[in-house]
């Protein structure tokens, strides 16, 4: 027999091989929640889970419809996208018009046929240029 610090260092040893992790579970048969997979995505759209709230189709949410746009977001409609720019000569005229104690740039662009936002954009600038790159 070894010495007694030999047998306590060998004990302490098995011990310490001794698993430590019983409480993880043996096998996930679930995917984490959250995060969709492909397989997950594709069997939903096969078994018709998911349907669309917009156009009660599957295979796509309310950020996909087509028929959603403007609905969400993620979804917007096309016309909100950026806005053809004013022309030098349109800056000017704005920039010559805000002067006007009653400029209103609403009344502006309705009046004028342009964009509220170009219209706006524009009396916030400093210059046609700083219009174009901060519009
Ligand atoms: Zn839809």
């Amino acid at each position: 027999m070894d010495t007694p610090d030999q047998a306590v260092a060998i004990l302490a040893g098995a011990l310490a091989e001794r698993p430590v992790v019983q409480s993880e579970p043996a096998i996930e048969d679930e995917p984490k929640r959250g995060r969709r997979t492909k397989a997950t995505t594709a069997s939903q759209k096969a078994k018709g889970k998911r349907r669309c709230s917009i156009c009660g189709r599957t295979g796509h949410d309310v950020r996909k419809c087509p028929e959603g746009k403007g609905m969400h977001p993620d979804n917007p409609r096309e016309v909100a996208a950026k806005t053809k720019p004013l022309t030098g000569d349109e800056y000017d005229e704005v920039r010559d018009a805000m002067h006007d104690r009653d400029f209103s740039s609403a009344e502006y662009a309705l009046s004028h046929k342009l964009p509220p936002r170009e219209v706006n954009a524009a009396v916030r600038s400093t210059d046609y240029d700083d219009y174009l790159d901060n519009r």
